[in-house]
């Protein structure tokens, strides 16, 4: 039965199509959000973007989706935050919520008593996570991380939500995906809420180009065929093969660091991936791949501390049949 669609102070009956800044409540901040309300019944489906404030190619992905998808052609909802950490977004102060200095992708399940980030996360459980069946996180290397595009899909879930997230992750056009064993974050605290939820990854460096928008958008949309929401199969290229004991590098040392691969770069056990040096050229530290792998992403500064990993890195699951 078709039904109405509302969060806080926003409403979209079926068949239409409502956006504003949705105030959070018990706190001072504002965020855009749309409400897509299709004219057909279906899944309810929450698209996030900018949980890290200067992920840009998911922010303007998730802006472009917003504005060009339409109610009469859906089946099912949409309720999109383009982006969530607003604050940041506007300050271009990265990964974190200016505010509290807290991220948010790391502060689930929230509270109402605690500061902005966990108020924000508070608000993602009782007002979105009640009404929603599927969760899509678009995220993107920071602007001080070189990234290669893949997905991950919830783990720490019952196994029936993380095989449903991994589904529609395999209708994700990347290389690579990665069974996330985290619970803290935004899409993570939903599957162990029963939500199959993904977080896509692609775009880094600060940087948006139309075709990575495109392609996230292209990723999106067949998620939302796969979950019957838009008529038509999805169109893959890839079809993304799974990642494993994810090596996530931090320095031993503050220091200066010089990669010696890049993402998305396939690595073999024992090789070099960088150096740490300090500020007189002396090497602090090495750092050799443990096995035959593939980087994910690293950090793109010439400064490394415990803000950022130095690399991360996947190692191919050992898959009968599987094509690399
Ligand atoms: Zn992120």
């Amino acid at each position: 039965m078709e039904k109405n669609l509302s969060i806080g102070t926003l409403a979209a009956a079926p068949g239409e199509k409502v956006q504003g800044l949705l105030p959070i409540p018990h706190t001072e901040i504002e965020v855009p959000v749309t409400l897509i309300n299709g004219a057909g019944s279906g899944k309810t489906v929450l698209i996030t973007s900018g949980i890290h404030s200067c992920e840009y190619v998911g922010i303007e992905a998730a802006i472009q989706l917003a504005g060009e998808l339409d109610p009469a052609s859906l089946n099912g909802s949409l309720i999109l935050i383009h982006p969530v950490n607003v604050p940041g977004f506007e300050s271009r102060y990265p990964t974190l919520m200016p505010q509290d200095n807290k991220n948010l992708n790391r502060v689930f399940p929230g509270t109402r008593e605690g500061t902005l980030a966990d108020r924000v996360a508070h608000f993602f459980e009782y007002s979105l996570y009640s009404q929603i069946d599927f969760y899509i996180d678009l995220h993107c290397g920071e602007i001080f991380e070189d990234l290669t595009p893949y997905v991950y899909y919830v783990g720490a879930a019952d196994n029936a939500v993380s095989e449903a997230a991994r589904q529609a992750a395999l209708h994700v056009d990347v290389p690579y995906m990665v069974k996330s064993s985290a619970t803290t974050g935004a899409y993570n605290y939903a599957g162990v809420l029963g939500i199959p939820s993904i977080l896509l990854e692609r775009g880094c460096a600060g940087r948006f180009t139309q075709a990575e928008v495109d392609a996230d958008k292209k990723d999106v949309l067949n998620i939302l065929k796969h979950l019957g929401l838009l008529q038509g199969a999805p169109e893959l290229r890839h079809r993304p093969v799974d990642l494993t004991d994810l090596v996530y590098l931090m320095p031993a040392r503050h220091g200066l660091w010089y990669p010696e691969v890049k993402a998305g770069d396939l690595i073999a056990r024992g090789q070099r991936l960088g150096v740490v040096k300090d500020y007189f050229g002396h090497v602090l530290d090495t750092y050799c791949a443990e096995y035959d792998g593939v980087v994910l992403y690293q950090s793109a500064t010439l400064w490394t501390d415990d803000f950022c990993e130095l690399i991360t890195y996947g190692k191919f699951a050992e898959t009968a049949g599987m094509v690399r």
